[in-house]
């Protein structure tokens, strides 16, 4: 069953390629249930996955509807700026950028798909920072916390009216994989950082282990909420392509959601085989005696392979921070601090 909206298929953001092969075939939204197969294809020029084709920018409206509103809204506020959970990422995530980009209450970060805030709350509080947080989703930005200590906008980065130079850092979790035109917005974050400023990206890694494992059922493909399905390698040929000279840090990340859960999937699939855009439920007793399973299958394989697979470099998430070389800077030459991107 194709999909019941506009698709489109543009070329490669990174090589402007057109010239693309399917990986993987029949991929379906298995989280919210909403209609429609897609392929994911990769690049001949540089190896970039896609999904291709994929909803125009008008119709993906369809595939964003209810998945963050009502109950799931409420439940993903609270785990992003309250839950122990949400806030360890948070402070993982900072630490990241510490270590290459250390920030103090002079410099200005800015957080691409910030949601609710609750990264922007954990750094402004950690290292006195002047924060802003933008999003494409009003009710997101109309719920998110801190509303007074942060400068929220609605809306898209390349759009946004700020000189060159406005600020030290710009992050962007889990969310280049959802834009259009991810090379684009990577290319208006280096002309927004100051010289000697730091770019973060965190993203799925379509190389990791539990993806091969799995094919279409990996959880972290969330198609066609997301447009694009990065390797390490090709995150890094992104950077470059929007003006990077090189990616400082890149590996991949503990983030025990994906081997268990993409179990999940498969079985809720396989065992019973809802009708396309049914809601999702975890009503039944059925789906009672799968989460047990998978709640035990969760302490004893997910956790102890996620140690095991960021020791790989293997996981199924991946995060890389690159600079805008520092003003002094002949053209080419590397910042004194930047040596090469380490393997993990
Ligand atoms: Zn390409």
């Amino acid at each position: 069953m194709t999909a019941p909206v506009p698709l489109e298929s543009p070329p490669c953001p990174v090589c402007a390629g057109a010239r693309y092969r399917p990986t993987l075939t029949r991929v379906r939204d298995l989280v919210w249930r909403k209609p429609g197969e897609f392929t994911l294809a990769q690049c001949d020029g540089c190896g970039l996955v896609a999904t291709r084709p994929r909803p125009t920018p008008d119709a993906l409206g369809f595939y964003y509807e209810d998945a963050y509103s009502g109950e799931a809204e409420q439940g993903m506020r609270h785990f992003q700026t309250e839950s122990g959970l949400g806030k360890l990422i948070a402070r993982y995530r900072l630490g990241v950028l510490q270590k290459v980009r250390p920030l103090s209450a002079q410099d200005r970060l800015l957080d691409v798909g910030c949601s609710y805030g609750g990264f922007l709350r954990v750094a402004r509080e950690a290292t006195g920072c002047r924060t802003t947080g933008l999003d494409a989703d009003e009710g997101s930005i109309a719920q998110a916390v801190d509303q007074d200590a942060c400068d929220y906008r609605v809306g898209h980065l390349v759009d946004q009216p700020d000189g060159a130079g406005s600020f030290e850092c710009i992050t962007f979790f889990e969310s280049l994989e959802h834009h259009p035109e991810p090379v684009a917005a990577l290319r208006k974050a280096y002309a927004l950082l100051a010289p000697g400023g730091a770019c973060v990206v965190e993203v799925p890694n379509f190389g990791g282990f539990w993806r091969k494992v799995f094919g279409r059922y990996w959880l972290p493909l969330l198609t066609p909420q997301h447009l694009f399905h990065f390797t390490p390698a090709t995150l890094a040929r992104a950077f470059e392509a929007a003006g990077f000279p090189t990616v400082t840090r890149q590996h991949t990340m503990f983030y025990p959601l994906e081997g268990v859960a993409s179990l999940g999937l498969w079985l809720g699939k396989v065992l019973r085989s809802p009708p396309p855009g049914s809601p999702p439920s975890w009503r039944t007793p059925f789906d009672l005696v799968l989460v047990l399973l998978l709640v035990a299958l969760y302490f004893v394989v997910e956790v102890p392979s996620q140690a095991l697979l960021r020791l790989l470099n293997a996981s199924g998430h991946q995060i890389a921070v690159a600079r805008k070389p520092a003003a002094t800077q002949e053209a080419g030459s590397s910042p004194p601090d930047e040596g090469p991107a380490p393997t993990r």
